[in-house]
């Protein structure tokens, strides 16, 4: 959820897109700037509200549990924190190797390792 862009603490780093921006969701895109103004951290008439990257990893964490919450009788969501080492095809699918040893195997992957400090 935080990766590189929303892991810092300091409340002074803040988005470069205003909240009415940075909806988790295509569909519903002022459902950010409700959350912060729900939860007290913007008034309605402030005008253009760039909020903590802190309290945009809360917004992200808050829908990533809800969604563990949600999805933990079908079984469909499993969160694994683990490095992935490689990512081949199989006759079923893909398989990938993680760094403590062990193997998921899936339909599908999607690659979304998103910014590091190394290209
Ligand atoms: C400094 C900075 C500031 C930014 N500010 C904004 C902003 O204000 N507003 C905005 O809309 N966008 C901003 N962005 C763009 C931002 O990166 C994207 O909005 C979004 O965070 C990308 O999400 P992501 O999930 O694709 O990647 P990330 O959030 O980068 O997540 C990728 C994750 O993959 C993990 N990963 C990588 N390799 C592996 C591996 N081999 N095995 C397992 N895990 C792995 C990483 O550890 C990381 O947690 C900023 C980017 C940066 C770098």
């Amino acid at each position: 959820g935080q990766g590189m862009a929303y892991s810092t603490l300091l409340s002074a780093h803040v988005l470069n897109v205003k909240a009415s921006g940075m909806s988790a969701y295509a569909d519903d895109p002022t459902h950010f700037a409700r959350w912060v103004l729900e939860r007290g951290f913007a008034k309605p008439d402030q005008g253009p509200f760039y909020a903590p990257r802190s309290l945009y990893a809360r917004y992200m964490k808050e829908l990533l549990d809800d969604l563990v919450e949600r999805e933990r009788e079908t079984g469909r969501l499993r969160l694994i924190a683990e490095e992935s080492l490689s990512i081949s095809p199989t006759p079923a699918g893909v398989e990938v190797v993680l760094a403590n040893g062990t193997s998921v195997v899936g339909h599908l992957a999607v690659l979304a390792t998103g910014h590091d400090e190394q290209p």
